[in-house]
């Protein structure tokens, strides 16, 4: 929708040929060397700047914080939204990830960055919309050059096995042959996972303090007892995410004043019915009780009053939006963006500009940060001799491709045609 605007805005201030203020130089036609003067040449120099983030070509001024939008739909992911995901990242350097849910991986490993540096994740609940995709992050980060662990946290739960620490440790059991497929066949350095399970029942406790950025945890109310929702502060900015919640008031006490504050905001009931199929007591049960409707959400943030609410939680198509931002505008009169994926939020303490990210979808891994080290043969597990007595082995292929590599890269790594 901004996206929209903007383009629309740049399109007219084109035609009329007025001045791009923001970069304070005209929409100028530089025409070809030698064009007649007065005959029509299509200009050679690039019009503008685009009003979107290509990721990867912008810095990140010492005083700017940019959120990227990763996931904002449903717990059913498709492809325009994956389910609940925010990357921050801070002009000092740090990044964090808020949620991790199913299908966003991908949007992650669309931004340009070393996935060393996406070693931090803060989960608000286990449903899997929030934390579907650790395995992937876990497994496929290492596959993308992560040599760091991966270091995650998350609430306790009113049991043992609601907590954080129960759900890591399962997953790690569920992929113990993907792990061990990998020992001695790619450097599994950042396999180790570093796990942080706080209380959930802290109010504005502090779960993370580094580097001068301090994040803190206050519960939240949803499903079952063990969601949190959390503040960042860092350098006088104020960002919020509320994961999954009802309205509750611990976020209207310290969510106030936040420069970006991110909350639910589900599919109002009778889209759940209508076009989420479900029964009219299923809707009204899921989106007024266990979560947060449109009408909630303009309540909550008429109270905590940030420079920028953030609408997320529900399939963002043309028909949805403005129903729910007709509902949202009910009980709220403030800034507000409905996220879709792929919005980038660039807070400073003069501005916030909303944008759309435009990504490389051939977007492969960046190197690691430290030099990548091959991994040591001597770790491999093998096979047992029944499959290994089942090799067809083309070793004319194979000595070949090892020549044409080592040639290509300078180095003697013996062909294995005796495995
Ligand atoms: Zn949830
Ligand atoms: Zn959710």
């Amino acid at each position: 929708m901004i996206g929209l605007v903007a383009v629309a805005a740049m399109a007219s201030a084109y035609l009329t040929g007025r001045s791009d203020e923001r970069a304070g130089r005209p929409f100028g036609l530089v025409t070809p060397a030698g064009a007649a003067q007065g005959q029509a040449a299509s200009p050679v120099k690039a019009l503008s700047e685009q009003d979107v983030y290509f990721p990867g070509t912008e810095d990140l001024g010492p005083d700017e914080m940019r959120v990227t939008a990763c996931g904002t739909g449903m717990p059913n992911a498709r492809p325009k939204q994956a389910a609940a995901c925010f990357l921050v990242e801070l002009g000092n350097g740090d990044k964090f990830i808020f949620d991790i849910g199913s299908g966003s991986f991908e949007r992650l490993s669309a931004l340009a960055i070393p996935f060393d540096y996406l070693d931090k994740v803060f989960i608000g609940h286990l449903h899997s919309d929030h934390f579907g995709d650790l395995g992937d992050l876990w497994v496929g980060g290492v596959i993308s050059n992560r040599q760091r662990p991966l270091r995650v946290w998350g609430p306790s739960g009113a049991k043992p096995e609601h907590g954080t620490r129960y759900a890591v440790e399962r997953m790690q059991e569920m992929l113990t042959w993907d792990a061990a497929s990998r020992l001695g066949n790619v450097n599994t350095d950042g396999q180790a996972i570093e796990l942080h399970e706080f209380d959930y029942k802290g109010i504005n406790q502090v779960v993370y303090e580094e580097n001068g950025v301090t994040i803190r945890s206050i519960p939240a109310i949803h499903a079952l007892d063990g969601p949190v929702s959390f503040i960042l502060e860092w350098n006088g900015l104020k960002f919020a995410f509320s994961s999954d919640t009802y309205p509750n008031t611990w976020w209207l006490e310290h969510a106030k004043g936040s420069d970006i504050a991110i909350h639910e905001c589900f599919l109002p009931p009778s889209l759940l019915v209508e076009k989420q199929k479900f029964p009219v007591e299923d809707a009204l049960n899921v989106g007024t009780q266990v979560h947060t409707s449109p009408a909630m959400f303009g309540k909550v943030m008429s109270t905590v009053q940030p420079r920028l609410a953030v609408a997320y939680h529900f399939f963002n198509d043309f028909d949805v939006a403005p129903e729910v931002e007709r509902l949202v505008r009910r009980t709220y009169d403030g800034p507000l963006a409905l996220a879709v994926d792929y919005m980038v939020f660039n807070v400073t303490q003069d501005e916030i500009r909303t944008r759309m990210a435009v990504i490389n979808e051939d977007a492969w891994p960046l190197p690691s940060v430290t030099p990548k080290l091959p991994a040591d043969p001597k770790d491999r597990i093998g096979f047992t001799e029944f499959i290994e007595s089942g090799r067809a082995v083309f070793a004319d292929v194979i000595q070949r491709a090892y020549d044409e590599t080592n040639e290509r890269f300078g180095t003697d790594v013996p062909a294995p045609l005796d495995p």
